[in-house]
């Protein structure tokens, strides 16, 4: 740990520390993990409480490039607390309370380690509240690609996919740990601040404007986001009465209006195969090509970097099922999310007129590493690396396993399977040995030691059988 806290403090201590009292009553609080341990981010997220609600109060000057927030916190503390850590990136820290009271803190590297007044019990329900402000920083990757706060030609994106929520707002940024959310934007008036969920309020006062925004079903902080700028808004209904709400880019707006008027067609195929829709609002945000380098499945809305088409729509969209509402335990399982979404292209385009699955399963098959040439450098499951979690294998050949599941048990069970799997963790998290018993139990007479064995976590390309 990196913290400058005393941990576990003996009673003699505690003695010498005059607290008497403390040393009466049997268990002493500890300092939570500064860490859950997810194999590829091990820092990412925080031991010794369950966050429930997240409360952002934020603003932003884009000409300053200035945030500044007071986050609220509400959490369960899963253990006796005497310290815990939430993850922040940058930015200032003013002030920190703990259920109204000022709290002691400190900061190393992107903990910031919190010690209430008195220790926490374990089953407590707490309020943590961070006022913070800054200028938020940008996390460039090593292939240029950048998250976190991305300033654009008109204002600012946050994207959060894996790491980069904590550079906005204090939290346990692990997408094992899902909140609700409220996220109230104050930006100059004229601007747009477009979140998560659904938009509950817009009051303009003193040449601002403050938008605010209600996630009401559980959302991993990483898909959480926020764009601020020019956009033109379009808020319309499906046919089963579901709200979208579209943000575009005025100097996009013509191009995407044919592709995104398709929303609702793509709700209703995904429905059919997938289930019912988790979340209680769709819709996407559409900016500049040049503000961000990759499309990403943010709650709700998904985001694109200039004017996506129908085969990466849906395939965002999916996410919604796969990603958003059954969110990886751990950054290795990653699969789960990118496996199913590009399955859903595949699924999309039989349906729609394309190539079948199958069709496009084999020619990946016999040819994918001229497009994808990293295709067999390691199987879906075990990426070697946290820089090799949004590689080829991740995607491709995730999307593969499921098509050698289809071909095992047949249409009927297979969509049973994709529906039963995304009813069975609705708006929660699993793992890849989660997802394997679970086929195995929906299809008890099939045997799927090889598709495991070879597709799933076999080194190479698998052989044809
Ligand atoms: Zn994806």
């Amino acid at each position: 740990m990196s913290r400058s806290a005393p941990v576990a403090p003996t009673c003699a201590s505690v003695l010498l520390a005059l607290a008497l009292t403390a040393c009466t009553g049997g268990a002493q609080g500890t300092p939570g993990a500064s860490g859950l341990r997810d194999p590829y981010f091990p820092k990412a997220g925080n031991g010794g409480y369950d966050v429930t609600h997240y409360d952002l109060d934020l603003g932003y000057a884009p000409d300053t490039h200035r945030l500044t927030g007071t986050a609220t916190v509400t959490a369960r503390a899963t253990q006796d607390l005497s310290a815990f850590d939430l993850d922040l990136q940058g930015l200032d820290v003013g002030k920190v309370t703990v259920d109204g009271e000022a709290a002691r803190w400190n900061r190393a590297g992107r903990e910031l380690t919190v010690r209430p007044d008195g220790d926490l019990k374990e089953g407590e329900t707490f309020r943590v509240t961070v006022h913070y402000s800054g200028i938020p920083e940008t996390i460039t990757y090593p292939d240029g690609s950048e998250e976190g706060w991305v300033r654009t030609a008109d204002g600012a994106l946050a994207l959060g996919e894996p790491t980069g929520s904590m550079a906005w707002f204090p939290g346990n940024h692990h997408p094992s740990d899902k909140a609700s959310y409220d996220i109230a934007v104050t930006v100059p008036e004229g601007l747009e601040a477009v979140s998560n969920g659904e938009l509950t309020g817009e009051r303009t006062s003193g040449e601002r404007t403050t938008f605010t925004w209600h996630t009401g079903e559980p959302m991993a902080s990483y898909v959480a986001t926020l764009a601020i700028g020019d956009y033109d808004i379009r808020r319309s209904t499906t046919p089963d009465g579901l709200p979208v709400y579209v943000a575009v880019d005025p100097t996009r707006a013509d191009a995407s209006r044919e592709v995104l008027a398709g929303i609702p067609e793509i709700q209703a195929w995904a429905e059919d195969a997938f289930g019912p829709y988790p979340f209680s609002s769709t819709g996407a945000i559409v900016d500049r090509d040049s503000d961000a380098g990759y499309a990403l499945e943010t709650q709700n809305r998904p985001f694109f970097p200039g004017v996506p088409d129908t085969a990466l729509l849906v395939h965002e969209l999916a996410h919604q099922w796969y990603g958003n509402s059954v969110t990886p335990k751990t950054w290795r399982d990653m699969w789960l999310n990118e496996g199913f979404a590009t399955y859903a292209e595949w699924l999309w385009a039989e349906d729609h007129g394309g190539d079948s699955a199958e069709e496009t399963f084999d020619a990946l098959y016999d040819h994918g590493e001229d497009t994808y040439e990293d295709l067999w450098s390691f199987p879906p499951a075990e990426p070697p690396g946290a820089d090799h979690i949004s590689d080829s294998p991740v995607y491709q050949r995730g999307a593969m396993v499921l098509h050698k599941i289809r071909q095992t048990v047949g249409d009927d069970t297979f969509y049973a399977i994709l529906q039963g799997w995304a009813a069975a963790h609705r708006h929660g998290n699993a793992d890849t040995a989660d997802f394997t018993a679970y086929v195995e139990e929906t299809a008890p007479g099939e045997d799927f030691g090889g598709v495991w064995e070879e597709w799933l976590y076999g080194e190479g390309k698998p052989g044809r059988p």
